[in-house]
């Protein structure tokens, strides 16, 4: 499965959300290291939905001995995919209406990222985000990339297809390996903020594969374990863990080794900027803490302040190679 979302922030108001199920546990089952295949982990944190309190659950994440992976475990069934994606989960309701200036200064930055990826792209090319949500990052590219890009998207979230279809945008309903879309046809495909979703990456990885064309790229963005953020926060607060919904989390090394199994060539593993980690890792523990919301609201999506300090703040890291999102290029090889 490939779930959407756009970043990993909610607001303080969703703890005001009526939730009739939010007092029953959920159904958690036991996995080992999607990396490795081991089972041999080490506890690192517990904690629970601080964001939307979807379930009365404590979570647990693991680190891999083997191989460093940061995984939930156990993780919720797939049969809870609706109550811990709720109906006012962000990634949902990420308009320019709700989030003003936010919006417009995230749409830049994310505009001249994803075309950064996009330069070796000739006239007509095909590009695919999987796990595309509402189509947020397919209008950026239809807004600012070339005319003649075929653009299209997959998500699981028929809600969020929906809304991109009635943009104009061209999505398909579906996990990756379900979707029915050709062969080796596409030159590039992004999975932004999507691979620590996943019940399966390496799975997701390959059905992508199947479907580029030879020297294809593949561009994945998510959470960096490798982080001061995560050093700082990683026994419970860490907004990267989104618990109960990240349920992998990647360093260069786990996300490299990864993709080697997948028979995709690392063209380039890079960090950059994010203050989304920074922002939620203060706001989880402060509303562990029974902290004011007024206080709690200081850092939130919705902060265009604390948004802002911690976009340089992070800068910092990224100059040592530590920003807070693992930026990933991997490219299908050339066949005989
Ligand atoms: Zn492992």
């Amino acid at each position: 499965m490939s779930h959407s979302l756009t970043q990993s922030l909610t607001t303080p108001l969703m703890g005001a959300i009526h939730r009739p199920d939010s007092d029953r546990p959920l159904p958690l089952e036991p996995v080992t290291c999607c990396v490795c295949g081991s089972d041999d982990a080490e506890p690192l944190a517990v904690g629970e939905d601080f964001e939307y309190r979807t379930s009365p659950d404590t979570f647990l994440a693991v680190q891999c001995r083997c191989c460093g992976l940061v995984y939930l475990n156990p993780r919720p069934a797939m049969t809870t995919l609706d109550r811990i994606y709720p109906l006012d989960y962000h990634a949902f309701d990420f308009s320019a209406e709700r989030y003003g200036l936010i919006y417009r200064v995230r749409q830049r930055l994310e505009a001249k990222r994803l075309l950064s990826a996009c330069q070796r792209l000739g006239p007509g090319a095909r590009l695919l985000d999987v796990g595309c949500g509402d189509g947020f990052h397919l209008k950026l590219l239809r807004q600012f990339g070339r005319s003649d890009w075929q653009l299209e998207g997959v998500d699981m979230s028929d809600r969020a297809v929906a809304l991109g279809r009635q943009q104009g945008l061209k999505l398909h309903q579906g996990t990756i390996q379900a979707v029915d879309l050709p062969a080796h046809q596409y030159d590039l495909a992004f999975m932004i903020a999507t691979l620590e979703h996943v019940d399966d990456p390496a799975e997701v990885i390959q059905a992508v594969r199947r479907l580029l064309k030879p020297g294809g790229e593949l561009v994945i963005v998510t959470d960096n374990t490798d982080t001061w953020d995560f050093r700082l926060f990683g026994h419970r607060h860490w907004g990267g863990y989104h618990f109960p919904r990240h349920w992998n989390l990647f360093n260069a090394n786990t996300v490299g080794r990864l993709a080697m199994e997948t028979d995709l060539e690392v063209v380039k593993i890079q960090t950059i900027v994010s203050p989304v980690n920074w922002v939620y890792s203060i706001h989880n523990y402060l509303v562990d803490w029974n902290a004011a919301s007024w206080l709690v609201k200081q850092f939130s999506l919705e902060s265009t302040l604390s948004l802002g300090f911690f976009t340089l703040f992070d800068q910092v890291f990224q100059a040592f190679g530590h920003g807070a999102l693992l930026r990933v290029t991997l490219r299908r090889p050339f066949e005989n």
